[in-house]
């Protein structure tokens, strides 16, 4: 009997085991099922993140989400740089990332106002920056406040852009009125009888001409520098000999070099050849020459040089020894309109757009410009092509 108890004991706890065993495997490996989902439902979450993160900084305007109390829960890269924190600023408070009370007033608005638009700042600083910020407050589905999202739009190439339009019209328009208003007071003069004086008559036909003709050479370059600027311009690249380019130009300037009793020289060596358009060439060694003319010493040289570099690259040398360009000046002469002297360069005939088209003539050939001066000394300009090679 006790052994039927005892064998029934023995079946019943190997029973029991054998459940046992099968539940802990069942617990174990749901135990692993759950952590495998779990591992894939973070990777997923990973990426999502990494997604997210991608997007968020691919924008352009700066990007900031608050929580209902003031911190920081996300933020772009455009924000980060645009204030200068970093991503470790996360949890932190907006005011300790944006060091901007305005910012953080805005924010504050938004606790009565849920959408504020186009609200317009100006940050200080070593490179002040114009930024316009749109922003918003969040709520949950019970309406209740969850923070708030600030976007920012950095308005400052934009405005100086605009600047410089609006200073580019302001320009050409007075360079515009100051010819036709001598051609328009001359042909009046004539209308009110000086046609009937044959002196008058020529000096007065002598300005109309002579304006004409700046108006026409204004036009001109400024054509030429809007198809610059719009990449219109399309370069008949070929093998030019940067002597012969240069005795070219010589030769078309000889008359006016004569005038003023200057010498020019070239002394650059034969088969020079450099990959560039043959007219562009042609009107930057012009433009370079005839500055050299206009502003160098009368009875002074204008010499024309140039070496090969080592990036396969030539650099040609326009000198004068005129009275030179002042320091704060040089940075600026190859800019639209700039002028050291406004009265010398229109006694001169200069349109103030010369070096402009010399200067994207020749980035738009992938070459650099440059000016070195010391006053009394002459000036010298630079500019760099490419040696015409045939492999
Ligand atoms: P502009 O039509 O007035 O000559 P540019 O663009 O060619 O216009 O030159 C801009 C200004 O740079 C000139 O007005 C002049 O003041 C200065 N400049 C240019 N070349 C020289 C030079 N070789 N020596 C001194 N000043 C120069």
């Amino acid at each position: 009997m006790s052994f039927v108890f005892a064998l029934l004991a023995a079946v019943i706890a190997s029973l029991w085991w054998t459940a046992r065993r099968r539940h802990l495997a069942e617990v174990a490996r749901h135990a692993e099922e759950m952590a495998a989902l779990r591992a894939v439902h973070v990777a997923a979450q990973q990426a999502q993140q990494q997604r997210l993160e991608t997007l968020l900084d691919s924008m352009v305007e700066g990007l900031l989400v608050l929580d209902a109390t003031g911190r920081i829960t996300l933020s772009n890269r455009a924000a980060e740089s645009l204030f200068g924190f970093s991503r470790l600023m996360i949890g932190g408070t907006l005011l300790e990332a944006v060091r901007n009370h305005e910012v953080a007033a805005l924010v504050a608005r938004l606790a009565t106002e849920p959408v504020i638009l186009d609200h317009e700042l100006r940050l200080e600083g070593p490179a002040p920056h114009i930024l316009q910020i749109n922003g918003a407050a969040l709520n949950d589905a019970a309406g209740a406040r969850t923070g708030a999202l600030l976007v920012f739009h950095d308005l400052t190439r934009m405005r100086e852009l605009e600047g410089a339009r609006q200073e580019f019209v302001a320009n050409v328009s007075h360079e515009l009125r100051t010819p036709l208003s001598l051609i328009k007071s001359a042909a009046e003069t004539l209308l009110d009888g000086a046609k009937a004086d044959p002196v008058a008559l020529d000096r007065l036909l002598a300005i109309i001409d002579r304006h004409a003709d700046r108006l026409t050479l204004l036009i001109d370059d400024l054509l030429m520098l809007a198809r610059l600027d719009s990449g219109r311009l399309t370069l008949n690249l070929q093998p030019c000999s940067l002597r012969t380019a240069v005795q070219q130009t010589l030769d078309d300037l000889a008359p006016r070099a004569k005038v003023r009793a200057m010498q020019m020289e070239s002394t650059l060596p034969e088969g020079l050849l450099v990959h560039a358009d043959p007219d562009r060439l042609n009107q930057v060694l012009f433009n370079l020459i005839d500055n050299g003319i206009k502003y160098g010493r009368a009875c002074g040289v204008v010499t024309v040089s140039g070496r090969p570099l080592d990036n396969g690259k030539v650099e040609v040398c326009v000198r004068d020894d005129g009275p030179g360009i002042p320091p704060e000046a040089r940075a600026r002469v190859f800019e639209r309109f700039y002028r050291v002297d406004k009265a010398r360069s229109r006694e001169q005939g200069g349109t103030g757009l010369g070096l402009a088209i010399v200067k994207h003539v020749v980035l738009a050939h992938g070459g650099q410009v440059r000016v070195e001066s010391e006053m009394g000394q002459g000036a010298a300009f630079y500019f760099t092509l490419q040696v015409f090679s045939t492999d």
